[in-house]
């Protein structure tokens, strides 16, 4: 048995079995293979080169249709080094004298071949070096890409085992049947760990050697609230588990019961709970699960999930779909908030040296124009379905924010010259996640229809701390004196300005963090729609002078250790039964 620390992501305990999973972007891990399957490993790789030569092929003549023969050359360039056998042969060579898996044959060959044209005097061949790249996910893509599809012929108990995760790559978990997954690298709010938690499966990220000591197949306990991978449980802890996955089971039970009984605080005071959500199909999860309308649509895994930048009919249906399903309850529309960790297929060749403090988000929106007008178009369409707010990303300065607004009513003279139906008072907000709006709130109160808080980035951008680095992960927490600081500010100029404020970041969705949120002033929270029972729990059993007392005795003081030890007792004093069965570590 191996007990492995990470952090906890995605609440609850899985046991399964464990399915280890490659990935793309990095070597593939260190595995080697036996001499008996090294016949298995040269014919994985034949066929992925086959199957790649017969999608270049397919691209070459949709080139030559579309583009003409210039265009298509590039495909038969690509086609031509594939079949060259010097490519190849060294990549059968090496599976067989060293007995390493295709994956890391094709990586090593293709790293050899750029680092020949890069050398190269004539910029024509070092020109050529994109291309080798390119030829090099295409054909991992196919090797991976036919791993990665054993694992929705696996068991339903698959708990995937990675490096690293995409935010994608986490998507496509939910037409697998995945129980759960732990990585070596990430963070807490992660997309990849926002999405374990819209998926409702444990997650453990930042376990730093897991992909080394779990094998394929190996009994494995993934626990989401602790923070804990135990690889090869013995008897006494699987049978310690299967208790705490009992009494939790029963937990949720007892709070899906109650799901739809109003937010209201012993006192009286109403509280808004939506849900935050990735798709359209979500919306009825958000409902079932209590929440009254969408708080938050991540619009961008729209371009996550797809091969192709959707196109305005696919934005629009998403959106129409989710509004119709809100059935009359608000759903507010965030705009693309692309970047960082989220990015596009091509954006995903051309790194940024500093991504999170890069083009990302309403930074690139505003850098590509025509794409941000026809997302716009969509939204601003949907509109004319049912209520629907737009919400703008990672705004840092005013110039900004009213560029973002110019080009908004820019689409919207376009739609009404074209007839076309919206809504023209369309609510416009944004998103207070850097420290700059969340300082200069007064004035983005004067621009706007409301405030949403993303203490998701607002934390990462204020303590200057990676939000996906699991190496700085005891340094990110939202309980930091820093943040609440900027939270206050916010909630302040908010109410200045009658401007209403949520909070849309994963501390929305905590239940140890409800109290401090509502005594800070928040009467608005949207979380991930599996946790909005846990928050409507806590809000049905505190009063708001108990909030208040506990939000100014927090702002008091003056560490972060301090404000956790103070919300975690007072979330045990009101509320234990939200942690009986778990001695929970985590917490944002
Ligand atoms: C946030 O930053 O808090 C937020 C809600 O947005 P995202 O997690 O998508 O960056
Ligand atoms: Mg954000």
């Amino acid at each position: 048995m191996r007990e492995m620390p990470g952090i906890a992501v995605s609440p609850a305990v899985v046991i399964g079995r464990a399915f280890l999973l490659d990935d793309i972007r990095r070597p593939v891990s260190s595995r080697s293979i036996n001499s008996g399957e090294v016949q298995n490993e040269q014919a994985r790789l034949d066929e992925a080169v086959e199957a790649s030569l017969a999608e270049l092929a397919e691209l070459r003549t949709r080139a030559e249709e579309e583009f003409g023969r210039d265009a298509a050359q590039i495909f038969a360039f690509h086609q031509g080094m594939l079949m060259d056998k010097t490519l190849i042969d060294p990549m059968r060579q090496r599976i067989a004298d060293d007995h390493v898996p295709a994956e890391t044959a094709v990586q090593e060959q293709f790293r050899i071949v750029a680092e020949q044209f890069a050398r190269m005097p004539d910029t024509a061949f070092r020109t050529k070096v994109d291309d080798v790249w390119d030829l090099d996910h295409r054909v991992l893509r196919h090797l991976i890409g036919e791993h990665q599809n054993r694992l929705a012929d696996s068991d339903t108990d698959s708990v995937v085992i990675a490096s690293e995760l995409t935010p994608t790559q986490t998507a496509s978990f939910r037409d697998q049947g995945v129980a759960g997954f732990a990585t070596d690298s990430g963070g807490l709010t992660s997309h990849t760990a926002i999405f374990a938690r819209a998926l409702n499966i444990p997650a453990v990220v930042g376990c730093e050697s897991l992909v080394d000591t779990a094998r394929d197949g190996d009994p494995i306990i993934i626990d989401g609230d602790q923070g804990l991978v135990i690889v090869r449980p013995d008897e006494e802890t699987l049978e310690r588990y299967e208790e705490r996955a009992r009494v939790a089971a029963a937990l949720a039970a007892s709070l899906r019961e109650t799901a739809n009984e109003p937010a209201i605080t012993t006192d009286g005071v109403e509280i808004e709970l939506l849900g935050n959500i990735e798709y359209a199909a979500e919306v009825p999860t958000v409902l079932e699960y209590g929440g009254r309308g969408v708080g938050l649509f991540r619009t961008e895994y729209l371009w996550l999930t797809s091969d192709h930048e959707p196109t305005e009919e696919e934005q629009y249906k998403a959106f129409a779909e989710s509004v119709g399903s809100a059935d009359g309850l608000p759903v507010t529309i965030r705009t693309f908030d692309l970047g960082a960790d989220k990015y596009t297929q091509q954006r995903a060749m051309n790194p940024e040296r500093n991504p999170f403090l890069g083009e990302r988000s309403i930074r690139y929106c505003l850098t590509n124009i025509s794409m941000f007008k026809q997302h716009l178009r969509a939204v601003l369409r949907a509109s004319a379905i049912g209520p629907l707010k737009i919400m703008f990303p990672l705004i840092s300065t005013m110039m900004e924010l009213r560029q973002a607004k110019l080009v908004l009513h820019d689409v919207m003279e376009d739609l009404a010259e074209e007839g076309i139906a919206f809504d023209p008072n369309v609510k416009i907000g944004m998103m207070v996640e850097t420290p700059a709006a969340a300082i200069m709130s007064t004035s983005f109160a004067r621009e706007v229809d409301f405030f949403s808080v993303g203490t998701n980035d607002l934390i990462q951008y204020t303590i200057a701390v990676d939000r996906t680095n699991e190496r700085v992960a005891n340094l990110y927490s939202g309980a930091d004196p820093a943040v609440l600081r900027l939270m206050k500010d916010t909630i302040r100029s908010a109410r200045r300005h009658e401007v209403p404020v949520s909070c849309c970041g994963e501390v929305a969705g905590d239940p140890e963090y409800t109290m401090l949120l509502l005594g800070l002033g928040f009467r608005t929270l949207s979380a991930s729609p599996s946790r909005l029972p846990y928050v409507k729990r806590v809000v049905r059993s505190v009063d708001i002078n108990a909030c208040e007392l506990l939000a100014r005795r927090a702002g008091s003081l003056d560490s972060e250790r301090q404000v956790t030890a103070l919300l975690r007792d007072a979330a045990r004093k009101h509320f234990p039964e939200l942690f009986d069965g778990r001695s929970i570590e985590s917490g944002v």
